[in-house]
């Protein structure tokens, strides 16, 4: 029996490119879809998933799964298969120091595919939250040359993090840093937005095409509201948003008045670690949910978080067809009561939302998750 052959019978598979949702049955065989598996073999596994959704692997671009190095971060597989979710991003947890602790523990023993941005302080996440307060932690170019020769497969870009609490008294110095290192390298940024000083507006003028700025929808004082211009002025360079929920960092006022500015085309992503993976985040589902109920279509829910990250961590495109790597999230929509909280307290009865049933990884099923 080849055990990355399967046929998924009875799926309503959702294209995210062009926004298709089609009944059909699908076949896999060597880890990758095909029009349809011919001389049929009886030993081939069938899943019949009963009419569930299947999308191309869901990625959630923000996360923390570096356990046990960074307080309160979880395991890439906690946030990743058994969410039915398939590639995990981790945001900046670790930096050139703890990296190999990273690869051996993490990347290399996980089932979920691990990516990364690579925190522009050597220490990351890792010896507490003010990473970029001292210069002196800041890792040198020739550093991440050696770095990127050694390790730059599932390198994503390097991650810097804008709030008072980070930077203390060196605003927006560490920013200006890491636009040279990313420059010199080619690589994008992502940007954690929060609590001001650094001026977000004086952020948002040092990012270029390409780069992310993560917790776009906060809403804490100095948020993107209050810099319109400056927003406006990056979107069209082509700056990239992420929702990156998280604890603190996502509002449902939030969403309607910065779209309404500028109808940016955002990823949605949940900054999961241990304390918020129960509320106010709960997955990367139930953080699309969130947007079920603001009105967004399910097809558009998963382009958020397969073609947008995709696109940002340079994978192939796919949309379910022939040829694509049969790397697949299967999901159900619930309809039930259920109440769904924000960053900020604020409450919705939402009556359906999104809920895991298998993550399938080349053409293998990895997780069953009812
Ligand atoms: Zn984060």
């Amino acid at each position: 029996m080849k055990n990355d052959s399967m046929i998924i019978k009875n799926a309503r598979v959702i294209r995210p490119d062009t926004g298709t949702i089609q009944d059909s049955d699908l076949y896999i065989r060597d880890g990758r879809l095909v029009e349809d598996i011919t001389n049929q073999d009886d030993r081939i596994p069938v899943l019949d998933i009963h009419n569930c959704f299947v999308a191309p692997g869901f990625v959630d671009l923000h996360t923390h799964v570096f356990k046990d190095h960074m307080k309160d971060a979880i395991t890439p597989d906690e946030a990743g298969i058994t969410l039915g979710v398939i590639t995990v991003v981790d945001a900046g947890s670790t930096g050139i120091r703890d990296y190999p602790i990273f690869e051996q523990e993490f990347i290399n023993k996980s089932t979920t595919d691990v990516r990364f941005f690579l925190n522009i302080a050597r220490k990351g996440l890792c010896d507490g939250l003010s990473e970029l307060a001292d210069p002196e932690d800041l890792m040198t170019a020739d550093e991440l040359d050696a770095f990127i020769k050694q390790h730059g497969q599932r390198l994503a870009g390097l991650k810097v993090r804008m709030s008072s609490s980070i930077v203390k008294d060196q605003g927006i110095a560490p920013l200006l840093y890491g636009r040279k290192l990313a420059d010199q390298f080619g690589l994008p940024l992502m940007v954690h937005i929060g609590n001001r000083p650094p001026e977000l507006g004086e952020v948002l003028n040092i990012l270029k095409r390409g780069d992310i700025v993560t917790h776009c929808f906060h809403g804490k004082k100095g948020g993107i509201t209050d810099y319109p211009h400056e927003f406006k002025k990056a979107a069209s360079r082509g700056v990239r948003f992420d929702v990156g929920h998280g604890t603190a960092s996502f509002s449902y006022h939030k969403v309607s008045e910065v779209l309404k500015l500028q109808p940016v085309d955002f990823s949605i992503s949940t900054d999961l670690y241990a304390p918020n993976i129960h509320k106010p985040v709960g997955s990367l589902m139930l953080t699309m949910s969130k947007f079920l109920h603001m009105g967004y279509s399910v097809s558009d829910l998963v382009r958020r978080v397969t073609v947008l990250p995709r696109e940002i961590l340079r994978m192939e495109p796919v949309n379910m067809s022939p040829g694509d790597p049969a790397d697949l999230t299967v999901f159900k929509i619930v309809e039930k009561q259920r109440k769904l909280v924000d960053s900020e307290g604020y409450e919705i009865d939402c009556n359906r939302y999104l809920e895991p049933v298998a993550a399938i990884k080349q053409g293998k099923r990895v997780w069953n998750c009812e």
